[in-house]
């Protein structure tokens, strides 16, 4: 390789994408992670690893481009992105508001837009690039309650299958990891007796850790993963596998 590649992990600063950032930098890669809003977990997260943050909305495609330059500006080129950030906004369809549904696609599924458009020209230019996206068991088999949601992963699936055929003659892979239920705020604010009841569904018999999905992502985004691109890695526990 012939400088240190450079990764940006959207929503890096917690659960998954922590995970995610922490393994990248022990892998070697320069990291830089990405959040939303919270600084001071942030701004912990940024003293304990020594992995810089930046602070942009993923929904958002001015503050991306905007975000994305300060990122390369300190950085260089960004040679792997993980489009990890994304948000629940849960409820049953027939009482769903439009700002909930409006919420999740934006953060979920908009800022594919946001976030990979003012990299891929950079990527197809160089020759090399690895774009992973955090995708849902529930994007997978639909989940009551999570219409937006559901709708939200699926859609990144289809987007990571498109661009994969787009970008394959570049150099550049776009593969999905479909996580299952994990140990991560988001999984924890359920109350607890609806957790107990998903985890009776998962025939490991525990929730994920944040560091079995980012072992995965590890693998896909190096130079020896290059033959692997439009495809899905479902890591639930073998919950449900499509
Ligand atoms: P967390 O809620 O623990 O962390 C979410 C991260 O995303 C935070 O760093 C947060 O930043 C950031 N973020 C949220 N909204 C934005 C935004 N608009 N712009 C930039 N950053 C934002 O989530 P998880 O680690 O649990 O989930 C990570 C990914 O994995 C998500 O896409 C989720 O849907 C998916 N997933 C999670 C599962 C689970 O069981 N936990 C299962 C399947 C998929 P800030 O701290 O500033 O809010």
């Amino acid at each position: 390789m012939a400088r240190e590649r450079v990764a940006l992990v959207t929503g890096g600063t917690r659960g998954i994408g922590a995970a995610i950032a922490k393994h990248l930098k022990e892998k070697g890669y320069k990291v830089a992670a990405n959040y939303g809003g919270r600084d001071e977990a942030a701004h912990a997260f940024e003293a304990e690893t020594g992995i810089p943050v930046f602070k942009f909305d993923v929904g958002d495609p001015a503050a991306c481009e905007a975000g994305i330059k300060v990122v390369e500006g300190e950085l260089g080129p960004i040679d792997i992105l993980v489009n990890n950030a994304g948000i629940t906004r849960d409820g049953a369809f027939h009482k769903m508001t439009f700002e909930k549904w409006q919420a999740v696609i934006k953060t979920n599924l908009d800022s594919m837009f946001a976030v990979t458009r003012p990299l891929i020209d950079g990527m197809r230019a160089r020759g090399f690039g690895r774009i992973v996206i955090i995708s849902s068991i529930n994007g997978q088999k639909g989940q009551a309650g999570q219409t937006n949601y559901s709708a939200a992963k699926a859609g990144v699936i289809g987007f990571a299958k498109a661009l994969a055929q787009e970008s394959a003659g570049k150099g550049i892979t776009v593969n999905v990891v479909a996580p299952g239920y994990i140990a991560t705020e988001m999984v924890m604010a359920v109350p607890e007796d609806i957790r107990s009841r998903i985890i009776a569904t998962i025939p490991v018999g525990r929730l994920g850790e944040a560091d079995e999905i980012a072992c995965a992502v590890e693998f896909l985004v190096g130079d020896e993963a290059g033959f692997i691109t439009g495809s899905t890695l479902t890591i639930n526990g073998g919950q449900y596998c499509p």
